[in-house]
Parts: C-alpha cells; sequence; structure tokens
C-alpha cells in the first residue's frame, strides 16, 4: 500500500483505488476501503477464471466508478446462479461481477488492484466445493536447480473401500 504523511504526520491514503483489466482498455476504481473480500472456491468461478480459488473484493455500486473502456465490456449471464459476469472483449479478463440478489454489490478480482483495497481476503467461501487440484496450504520445498519453483508432496490417496486387503 502506497502510503503519504499529511502535514499532521498522519498516515493518508488515496482516497479512490484504480484497478484494470489485463490490455489496461477497461479501467476503474473503488472508494476506500472496500466493503469486504474473500476467496471463492465455487466451481463456478474456478471455470469463469480458469483458477481457484478467486479472491475478490466486495464494493457497493455507488463507490465502484468506470473510468474507460465501457465500449469493450460484455457480460455473460449466468441463470441459474442469477449472476452476471462482466468481462474486456479484448483481453477476456473477467473485470466484475454481480448478482441480482446483492444489487447494491460489485465483485472485482482482487488481482485488478495493484494497491491495498482496505480489506484482507479473510473469508472462503465454498471451501467444501473447491477442486482437489486446488493448493490448500500443504507444505512446499524448494525444488533443486529451479529457485522460482516451490513442490508439495503427493496427496495421500484414499483407500478404496471395495478392495479386498
Ligand atoms: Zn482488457
Amino acid at each position: 500500500m502506497k502510503h503519504s504523511t499529511d502535514r499532521a504526520g498522519t498516515l493518508a491514503h488515496k482516497e479512490w483505488i484504480p484497478g484494470q483489466c489485463l490490455c489496461g482498455t477497461v479501467r476503474f476504481e473503488i472508494k476506500f476501503p472496500a466493503r469486504w473480500a474473500w476467496h471463492d472456491h465455487s466451481r463456478h468461478s474456478a471455470r469463469a477464471h480458469g483458477a481457484s480459488p478467486v479472491t475478490y473484493v466486495g464494493s457497493w455500486t455507488k463507490r465502484f466508478r468506470l473510468l474507460s473502456g465501457e465500449e469493450s465490456v460484455d457480460r455473460f449471464r449466468q441463470e441459474d446462479q442469477e449472476a452476471t459476469r462482466h468481462f474486456c472483449l479484448d483481453c477476456g479478463t473477467p473485470v466484475y461481477y454481480t448478482r441480482d440478489k446483492s444489487p447494491h454489490m460489485v465483485n472485482i478480482p482482487r488481482a485488478l488492484f495493484e494497491e491495498s483495497v482496505g480489506r484482507e481476503p479473510r473469508y472462503h467461501i465454498r471451501f467444501h466445493d473447491r477442486p482437489e487440484w486446488s493448493y490448500g496450504g500443504e507444505p512446499l520445498k524448494a525444488l533443486k536447480n529451479y529457485p522460482s519453483v516451490m513442490q508439495g508432496r503427493p496427496k495421500k490417496r484414499q483407500k478404496n473401500p471395495f478392495e479386498e486387503e
């Protein structure tokens, strides 16, 4: 987080926090701080992003504004989830999604912000739903000769209860 110090010597932060898609066409900002942040382990978000979990930031819609690229934002209506997912037509980045039952909230991938949004993602939504391949905090060790690669241990296979001893 970038801090600046005002004349009184207290910490100040920017009032609006910028975010953008991968190509930079879609730019937006939310008012600091965000309402909340969480890790979404649902299969729907995993498919929409090609990753799991997806970390989101929730903002009140009145504290969210698109700055540029509105004409490059398209949407996918997910009827069974009563949700609308918005993405950049130029680079494909999912930029935000909304739910019918929470019309005053907009949910934005945390990764689209470089700076602090004022909320840590301390909640895990649909944790029980997470794919078996997602990383769950297991111990890691450095992979020899590959300084940027960490390696986990193989997961213990569950014993097949129908297999004879
Ligand atoms: Zn883009």
